[in-house]
């Protein structure tokens, strides 16, 4: 089955190709393109583009296709894009300002041009629909719960990844067929114990504590701006900040947004960069502000890793994932600096040795296995997609 994975940016449209079997899993192609003001445009020059590298005889033969949409109001889970999937979204609109827009709008292009094919949703939002209820409650009045403002957590394609990855390494087979059912059938009810830690450090960040393959909580809250600082994006912030801001500095809430969505972050922090190899190489050269935003970085990774360790009761693999995580041994090394006493000990040839790939990290005594393991959200956009349309069909 041709399985086509829609990511859709605000000004982007890139896409991968997969053939998926029982068994099989690879990807044809993949492409897209920046700067796009019309999705339209974009889409079908992509699908053209297909049919002429040979990628697909037709266009037809793209049985289904998925979108790994963010946040819908209401709505969660993995299923089929329609209606109530573009609703979800628009109800949610300004909260994933940068997303939601972009996958209504893919949706309901896809549903034009490519009629034939099964559209699928799987939210970011998925993996988390397990969380203890505490977990996922702010102390607000019940109006607010009410309208929808609670702890969501995003991504939960990644994360998932990570839940069945990490249980494949540690030789849990009973966990990593119960993650690959998750949405289908539910949590298992495993009894042995397998608690894994997911860091997912990369343009945006997030901490994920997992259990048998179910999120027991996460860093990432109501919007994709909370948590961990992200590129260019806030993380957590004191709610009395932003009354005051108002006052302090003179500015309106378009402003304070603003700042908070595009200006705060490694940015933010850094004055130099939302990259972290920018950030990195103005620390290296003596920037002192550029130093202490790469520490606040390290401090919140460790601070929310640490925050999972009593929901979990133990822990038997840490993590690291995405383009941060996976690149930077100084980075893997600060986050698990002086964590002998829980059972994490970091080899330093290993880790060095490690630049994207994916490893085994920790040293011989390290109780606790330390591994990097690659993103991979795509594939697991075309595995969803995949169960989804064999069990619609
Ligand atoms: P996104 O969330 O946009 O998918 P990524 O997971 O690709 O982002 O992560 C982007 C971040 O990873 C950037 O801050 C970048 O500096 C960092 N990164 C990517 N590749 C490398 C590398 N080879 N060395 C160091 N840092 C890297």
């Amino acid at each position: 089955m041709k399985i086509l994975v829609a990511n859709l940016g605000s000004t982007s449209f890139k896409y991968r190709l997969f053939e998926m079997a029982e068994g099989e899993e690879r990807l044809l192609g993949k492409g897209g393109s920046e700067r796009v003001t019309d999705f339209g445009e974009a889409i079908s020059g992509a699908l053209r583009q297909m049919e002429d590298d040979g990628m697909v005889a037709s266009r037809d033969q793209i049985e289904a296709v998925g979108f790994k949409t963010v946040l819908g109001r209401g709505l969660s889970g993995c299923v089929e894009a329609g209606d109530e999937v573009l609703e979800a979204l628009d109800g949610f609109a300004e909260v994933a300002p940068a997303h939601n827009p972009a996958y209504a709008a893919g949706i309901r292009q896809f549903r034009d041009l490519l009629p034939g094919a099964r559209r699928v949703a799987l939210f970011e939002t998925a993996f988390y629909q397990w969380m203890p209820e505490a977990a996922t409650r702010y102390a607000v009045p019940g109006e607010w719960h009410e309208a929808g403002i609670r702890r969501y957590g995003f991504h939960g394609a990644s994360h998932k990844f990570i839940a069945e990855r990490s249980a494949e390494l540690l030789g849990r087979d009973d966990v990593a067929a119960a993650v690959r059912r998750l949405y289908q059938d539910g949590p298992a009810g495993i009894d042995d114990p397998l608690r894994v830690i997911s860091c997912h450090l990369g343009g945006s960040s997030s901490v994920t504590g997992i259990r048998n393959g179910v999120a027991v909580g996460t860093s990432m809250g109501f919007s994709p701006q909370s948590g961990l600082p992200q590129n260019n994006r806030v993380g957590d912030l004191d709610s009395g900040a932003i009354p005051y801001a108002r006052k302090a500095l003179g500015i309106g809430m378009e402003d304070i947004e603003r700042q908070l969505t595009r200006e705060s972050g490694l940015l933010g922090l850094s004055g130099v960069s939302n990259d972290l190899r920018d950030v990195k190489e103005a620390a290296d050269g003596g920037n002192r502000q550029a130093a202490l935003s790469l520490e606040v970085l390290v401090h919140e990774a460790r601070r929310w890793a640490s925050s999972f360790l009593f929901p979990l009761g133990g822990l038997e693999a840490f993590v690291f994932t995405a383009g941060i995580g996976e690149n930077n041994p100084w980075l893997r090394a600060a986050v698990c600096a002086g964590l002998a006493e829980f059972g994490i000990l970091i080899d330093p040839e290993r880790n060095e040795a490690c630049r994207g790939e994916e490893a085994e990290i920790g040293s011989a005594d390290s109780r606790v296995k330390v591994l990097v393991i690659p993103a991979n959200e795509e594939l697991v956009l075309a595995r969803e997609v995949f169960r989804k349309v064999t069990n619609l069909n």
